[in-house]
């Protein structure tokens, strides 16, 4: 290691120590304080040292991932392993006897909205890849264009595109031998097999998950990305909104999820909520780079309204947004061409961004963050979530191990952890804790989530 990133490691270690320092003595005087007069003054004022102090440490541990050429180790890991993967979905497509090539089929037809389709089609495709067969996608008269998916991407192949078999349904014992099998939705399938989501297939992991903090989400990117190739048309299109927009980076990406998914699958979520995590990202972008950011975001939306809102209210920050966008993605719009195009390119340029605030609840956010994978090394942690953790829709066990044995304050709801113990995870509280039942002991609680790590799994 070089002088400077052994400086930085134990500038590091004192920075952890001196928050203790300084929290324990916060913790002291707010005990003893006899004047409660200036109280919440006080507390305002500690919450914003602490923030300082631990925006320098997030500061800090990014420029030591990125210091002693560990940025460049990670780029051409991440670009050699990439191009090894888009090899192998291209030979997949494009298969040397077509005619006899075993084949998936895969509908357009999911009664959803685009994101959710475009997993549909995802999962369909991570099954073509483990059963090595090449994936036939039937587009016409998709809801949201009848001219089907080529009217915005490349085909899929070059030279096998149609069914020519008998194709049979989706059966556990029939997927050797079947010449063509359709593929329903994700959960129709009862016993899934373990290669769906959120495995990783294991010619790739050991590479992977060594420069990646999520493989999953970095293979999701891989297929996504494979299946998102623009037509040269629609690039154009693409490119004409990217320049009439002023899309620049540095950019964080908001997108905010209201109309038909409020109350039924996501909670509202008001626009500071979101700005306060643009603010703190940008913050610490200062903070790593020693100077001061342009504070771009790239806002979309289902809701007009809300452009508006966020333009009045937050003047020290440069909006992009692509108006008609948001109208065309409104219930009575949804499903047409326009909203189609709108959605793309919403989802294109929020995964263009450095960052994303959004809710994973909603598909078009979680595509994003999938699409951002293939631009940076690892780009796990350049997201928010206002409420769910990533997942796949339909995946199978999404599993953490304690790292840690934990003994529960029954009081809070916690659960006991000993070191080694399986926990599925049902979700992160985002306040130092997570949800989940122990495999070990089948309590469900809470628990701290710094005391376990991810499971990867793998096929
Ligand atoms: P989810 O319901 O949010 O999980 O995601 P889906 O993609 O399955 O369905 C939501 C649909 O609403 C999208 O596909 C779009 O048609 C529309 N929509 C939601 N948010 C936006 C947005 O920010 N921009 C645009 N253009 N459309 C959106």
């Amino acid at each position: 290691p070089s002088y400077e990133f052994e400086e930085l490691r134990r500038k590091i270690f004192h920075d952890v120590k001196d928050v203790s320092y300084y929290i324990n003595s916060q913790l002291d005087w707010l005990k003893n304080a006899k004047n409660f007069d200036n109280l919440n003054k006080n507390i305002d004022l500690i919450s914003q040292q602490f923030k300082e102090r631990i925006n320098v440490l997030i500061a800090s541990t990014y420029n030591l991932s990125i210091s002693n050429h560990l940025g460049e180790w990670r780029r051409t890991e991440s670009e050699n392993l990439a191009k090894v993967v888009q090899k192998r979905f291209t030979e997949l497509q494009n298969p040397e006897d077509c005619n006899n090539k075993k084949k998936i089929i895969c509908d357009m037809g999911k009664s959803c909205g685009y994101g959710c389709q475009m997993h549909h089609i995802m999962y369909c495709f991570i099954t073509a890849y483990f059963t090595n067969r090449t994936m036939i996608l039937n587009s016409d008269g998709w809801r949201y264009n009848e001219k089907g998916y080529e009217a915005y991407f490349m085909p899929l192949s070059e030279t096998c595109r149609k069914s020519n078999a008998q194709q049979v349904g989706w059966n556990e014992h029939n997927d050797e031998k079947a010449p063509e099998i359709k593929m329903p939705i994700i959960d129709a399938i009862v016993n899934k097999p373990s290669f769906l989501p959120l495995s990783v297939p294991k010619e790739i992991l050991e590479p992977l998950k060594k420069f990646h903090g999520d493989p999953f989400v970095w293979w999701s990117g891989q297929v996504l990305s494979y299946l998102m190739r623009f037509n040269s048309e629609f690039q154009k299109t693409i490119n004409q909104h990217t320049e009439a927009i002023q899309f620049k980076t540095p950019c964080v990406g908001v997108h905010v999820r209201r109309t038909d998914k409020i109350g039924s699958e996501a909670a509202y979520h008001g626009i500071d909520e979101y700005m306060k995590y643009v603010k703190e990202f940008y913050d610490i972008e200062d903070l790593k780079n020693s100077k001061k950011t342009t504070r771009n975001v790239f806002l979309a939306t289902d809701e007009v309204g809300v452009l508006k809102e966020a333009k009045e209210n937050y003047k020290d920050y440069k909006f992009f947004v692509d108006e008609t966008n948001a109208k065309t993605a409104s219930l009575n719009q949804r499903y047409s061409p326009e909203s189609a195009q709108g959605v793309i390119l919403d989802i294109y340029h929020l995964s263009q961004c450095d960052y994303l605030v959004c809710t994973f609840s909603s598909q078009v956010c979680r595509m994003a963050y999938e699409l951002m994978q293939v631009r940076f090394p690892d780009a796990s942690w350049r997201f928010k979530s206002l409420d769910d953790v990533y997942y796949f829709g339909g995946q199978n066990k999404h599993d953490v191990m304690a790292i840690y044995d934990h003994e529960p304050n029954r009081e809070n709801g916690e659960i006991e952890l000993r070191k080694g113990d399986l926990i599925g995870l049902a979700g992160n509280h985002w306040n130092g804790f997570s949800k989940g039942q122990n495999r070990r002991t089948n309590e469900i609680g809470l628990f701290p989530t710094f005391k376990t790590m991810n499971v990867i799994d793998y096929y």
